[in-house]
């Protein structure tokens, strides 16, 4: 059986200045962290480096994608998994224009810098950790434990965003 295909020559010219700027974060984010040795790999889908290995299946606190193997060389390919019935092409897309969305909303622009976006991602993880200490994994679903920790996800995407007030800073 083959997979199916999400056919990439339908996407429009902003679909592909988004998949341009992924692309263009990923090569800088990566290198940054080959250079410096530092265990983590870039979320396939928004090229933040979220992952603490390769394709085993954790989910991308920024993205939310799953990294069930998928990546460049079969981007296009539907694979119908955790993923749902999304390409990894089309995921990311929508990934860049929600990004570019909550850009808008917040009146500012994506922090470029490996080395800021690194210690933000890093200070995010120390806050998740701590919710798993602090607190017991068996208390319910509707617990205000779990309500704060939602909170705690959006916030690192919007940490990631630096105000247009603040570019100066
Ligand atoms: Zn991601």
């Amino acid at each position: 059986m083959y997979p199916d295909r999400f056919d990439s020559s339908t996407l429009s010219t902003e679909d592909n200045n988004i998949l341009t700027e992924f692309n263009t974060r990923r090569a800088i984010v990566g290198r940054y962290i080959r250079q410096h040795k530092i265990q983590l790999f870039t979320c396939p889908s928004c090229a933040f480096p979220t992952l603490y290995d390769k394709g085993i299946f954790e989910v991308c606190s920024i993205c939310d994608w799953e990294d069930d193997g998928q990546d460049d060389e079969d981007a296009d390919e539907i694979f119908d998994g955790p993923n749902g019935k999304l390409s990894l092409t089309e995921y990311r897309v929508a990934t860049g224009y929600m990004l570019r969305t909550l850009c808008h909303q917040e009146k500012g622009a994506l922090v470029e810098e490996p080395v800021y976006i690194l210690t933000i991602i890093k200070q995010h993880e120390a806050r998740m950790d701590a919710f798993h200490e602090e607190h017991s994994m068996n208390v319910d679903d509707d617990h205000p434990v779990w309500q704060a920790w939602k909170k705690e996800k959006m916030k690192l995407r919007l940490n990631l965003i630096r105000k247009e007030n603040q570019l100066l800073s």
